[in-house]
This record gives structure tokens, C-alpha cells and sequence, in this order.
């Protein structure tokens, strides 16, 4: 297929990844980046951890180094949106009144913070947490440390920043809709491992709570008053109750919507010449037959990658194992699989009270998730449990769980 030219909306991690694939798959032509943000596209996972900390600066942010866009002659266009998109005309308008065609275009807008309707939302030290303003913010305030720290919602972002925030030395309490903390991701064995990691930090929980009202003085935010009744004394309240895929663009110009902008394997929407990648995307995944949306580094990362291949014809499909990581506290976790086809408790080799283990989740005697925490790099967890998974072999969980079986052994032989 001839291409010649490509507009890519989003200047995150998936839109950037783009632009460098398109590049180092040799396409020439002109490539057009919309960034709305205005800074250069930057990586989020820092944000609520080494950057909030204080641990790594600014440096460690970028996608690609800012100088390559114009070494590379992808015209990168800060703090410009897309507003609107017609794919009958292949052109895409943009918030400076211009207007753009193209032959192939990318949709990588990501997601936005889910807000939720909440009494007092708007006062002063209430806040969301996405962008690199965000973490600069509240690292500045959690500095200050001794402060009154609510945070509501407790998935990763909600436990990450818990885990800053009681770091630097504030009184930290979560609320949460679950029982426990993470486990429409992990379950609830992991999640309570995450907790008690927590909580033997200092970290409060208050599950299953809701906010009912935020409280405040003279404009500043002074509580949170729970559905129990409870007032929580807040200096700082941070919402973090998930995010929302960005569709806007996309909706407004009829591309089909499910969870996200639907795309096949190869990451293309029905409309002719328009992609879809990152967090916006939910794409038929070959290894489940069902479409995922993944709200995770690595799948913006592979998801540009193949979408750019797929806008310059060749034949790429979005197949791997998700895969994603944290880190709270001192313990470093990644996670490998598909959590929609767990069924069960998980097999641990290791041990959790130790904090050095590697959990197993199966599935008609095949693994289909595996989660690694502090356990040696040299023994390649991560890369283990993605071969088990795609081997689709089964493995006896006390072969798993048998810590003189070396993990690269429950692999099946070549
Ligand atoms: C604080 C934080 C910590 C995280 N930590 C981890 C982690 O530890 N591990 C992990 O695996 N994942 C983590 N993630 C998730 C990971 O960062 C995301 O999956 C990833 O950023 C998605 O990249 P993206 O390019 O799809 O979207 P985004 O990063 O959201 O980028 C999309 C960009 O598009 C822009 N945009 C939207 N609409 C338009 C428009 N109309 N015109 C122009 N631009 C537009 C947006 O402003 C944004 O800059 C974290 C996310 C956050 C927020």
C-alpha cells in the first residue's frame, strides 16, 4: 500500500512509539505528531513513583529524546488538539482552526481520570492524577510531610501514591469500593498481600467505604466523610477511581466503540486508513479471541509499534502477553497474563511473608497469569511466565509451587 502521509493523534507513549517505528521501518514521508499536552511526549508509569519521590527527575521522562522529532523530521505540534475527525474526506480538524489530510491516521488519545460526582469535589486540594503536573504538584505537597492524605480509590494508582504519600511521611487513608484492595486484578490473595504491605507502613484502609462528601473551610479542602458516617481529617484528598478511554474524536465520527475504539488484531478501526493504539484501544487479541483493552505501559508501547507497521501494510498483529508492573514501598511486582481467564486461587513459589515470591494462576491446568515480587532478576520470571502462557502446556501446580524445580525448567522442551 502506498502511504503518504500520516497524522498521529495523542503525543503519549503509543503515539510516540508510532512515530519512531514509522521512521525506523524506513518510511519517509511526512508524519505529523498532535500532541495536546504541551510537552514532549513523556512516560506516566515515573509519575507516581520514582519521579513523585523524588528519585529520578525530569530526564527520566521522555519517550524519545526531544531533539529526535526534528532530527527525524516528525513534526511534532505541542499543545495542539484534534477536534474533529472526518473519514469519509480523510482530514482531521485541529484546535488552531487548520485542518489536516491524511492517508493514514492514528488515534492514540489514551484516557482521562473517571470523575465522579462528589460534594465538595471542587475544593481546593482536591485533585486527579494523570500528567506530569500532577506529580509535580503533589510531590511538593507530600514533601512537606505530616499532612492529612486521603486517597480514594484503591487500584494501583490510589496504592501507588498511598505508598509516596506515606513515604515522605504523612498519615495516609484509602477508601475503596472492594473488600480488598487490587482484587479485580490480582485477586483477593494478592490484593491482601498488597494491604498488609501497606499497613505495615502506616497506610489506613477503609474497605469497602465510599466518599460521600468532601469537607472544607474558606475553600480548602479540611475532610472526607464516608458512607459509614465516618470524617477522615484531609489536607489533601486525591480521586483515583480509574480512568476513561479518551473516544471523543472518535465518536463524534461514527468509528465503532465498545470499552474503548474497537480495532482487529492489527489495531485498524472499521474505517478505512484510521488506527487505533494505547489505552483508547480495545483490540481483538488473538490468544483470548476477544477484544482487550489494556491500560498499561507495555501495551502502548507494543501497540504503536505494531500500528505503525500495520499503517505502512505490513502484516503485524497485536499478540502479546499483557504485561505490567509496580512498585510500592520496597517491593517491585510485574505481572504477566490475562486476569479474564483466571479461575482460582493462585500457586506461590516463595514466600509472602518474606516478600519474595512468584504466583501462579492456572486454568484447566495451563498457566494464564503470573505475577513475580522482588524475585531475582536472573531468573527471568516474567519471561518464564509469558513462554508458559503462550506454550499453553499444562504444568501439576506442585511442580509450579516446587521451589528445586528451577523456573526455567516448567517449561516444556523445545
Ligand atoms: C500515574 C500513572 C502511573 C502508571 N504506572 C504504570 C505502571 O507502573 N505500569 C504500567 O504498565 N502502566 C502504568 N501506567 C499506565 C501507562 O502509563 C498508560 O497505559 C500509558 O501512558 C498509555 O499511553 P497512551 O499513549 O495510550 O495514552 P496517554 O499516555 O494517555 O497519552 C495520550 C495523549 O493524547 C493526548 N490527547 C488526547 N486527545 C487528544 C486530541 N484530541 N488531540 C491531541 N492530543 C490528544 C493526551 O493529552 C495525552 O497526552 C500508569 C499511568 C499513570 C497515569
Amino acid at each position: 500500500m502506498a502511504v503518504e502521509n500520516i497524522v498521529i493523534v495523542g503525543g503519549g507513549l503509543a503515539g510516540a512509539t508510532a512515530a519512531k517505528t514509522l521512521r525506523t521501518e524506513g518510511f519517509g514521508g511526512p508524519v505529523v505528531l498532535l500532541a495536546g499536552e504541551r510537552h514532549h511526549p513523556y512516560l506516566r508509569p515515573p509519575l507516581s513513583k520514582e519521579y513523585l519521590l523524588g528519585k529520578a527527575g525530569d530526564d527520566a521522562l521522555p519517550v524519545v529524546p526531544e531533539g529526535w522529532y526534528a532530527e527525524n523530521g516528525v513534526e511534532l505540534r505541542l499543545g495542539v488538539s484534534a477536534t474533529q475527525l472526518d473519514p469519509a474526506a480523510r482530514t482531521v480538524s485541529l484546535a488552531d482552526g487548520s485542518r489536516l489530510g491524511y492517508a493514514s491516521l492514528l488515534l492514540a488519545t489514551g484516557a482521562r481520570p473517571r470523575s465522579i460526582p462528589l460534594p465538595g469535589g471542587n475544593l481546593d486540594g482536591v485533585s486527579s492524577f494523570r500528567t506530569v503536573e500532577d506529580s509535580r504538584r503533589l510531590r511538593a505537597r507530600f514533601a512537606e510531610g505530616g499532612r492529612n492524605i486521603v486517597m480514594i480509590g484503591s487500584g494501583w494508582i490510589g496504592m501507588e501514591l498511598a505508598a509516596a504519600a506515606s513515604s515522605y511521611g504523612n498519615a495516609v487513608t484509602l477508601l475503596g469500593l472492594a473488600e480488598v484492595p487490587l482484587a479485580a486484578a490480582i485477586g483477593p490473595e494478592l490484593g491482601s498481600f498488597f494491604r498488609s504491605l501497606h499497613e505495615a507502613h502506616g497506610v489506613r484502609f477503609r474497605l469497602p467505604a465510599s466518599a460521600a462528601e468532601v469537607r472544607g473551610r474558606s475553600g480548602r479542602v479540611t475532610g472526607v466523610l464516608t458512607d459509614a458516617g465516618e470524617v477522615l481529617d484531609a489536607d489533601l484528598v486525591v480521586v483515583a477511581v480509574g480512568v476513561v478511554p479518551e473516544v471523543a474524536l472518535a465518536e463524534a465520527a461514527g468509528i465503532g466503540l465498545r470499552n474503548g475504539i474497537l480495532t482487529d488484531a492489527a489495531l485498524r478501526t472499521a474505517a478505512p486508513g484510521i488506527f487505533a493504539a494505547g489505552d483508547v484501544a480495545n483490540a481483538l487479541h488473538p490468544f483470548i479471541g476477544e477484544h482487550h483493552r489494556s491500560e498499561h505501559w507495555s501495551n502502548a508501547l507494543n501497540g504503536g509499534k505494531v500500528a505503525a507497521k500495520a499503517m505502512l501494510g505490513q502484516d503485524a498483529v497485536l499478540d502479546t502477553v499483557p504485561y505490567f508492573y509496580t512498585d510500592q514501598f520496597d517491593v517491585s511486582m510485574e505481572y504477566s497474563g490475562f486476569p479474564s481467564l483466571v479461575s482460582g486461587p493462585p500457586v506461590v513459589r516463595g514466600s509472602l511473608e518474606a516478600q519474595e515470591f512468584v504466583a501462579f494462576w492456572q486454568r484447566d491446568g495451563r498457566v494464564v497469569a503470573g505475577m513475580s515480587v522482588n524475585w531475582p532478576r536472573s531468573a527471568k520470571p516474567q519471561k518464564v511466565i509469558k513462554a508458559l502462557i503462550a506454550s499453553k502446556s499444562p504444568v501439576a501446580p506442585e511442580t509450579l509451587a516446587d521451589p528445586d524445580v528451577p523456573l526455567d525448567q516448567l517449561l516444556p522442551a523445545a
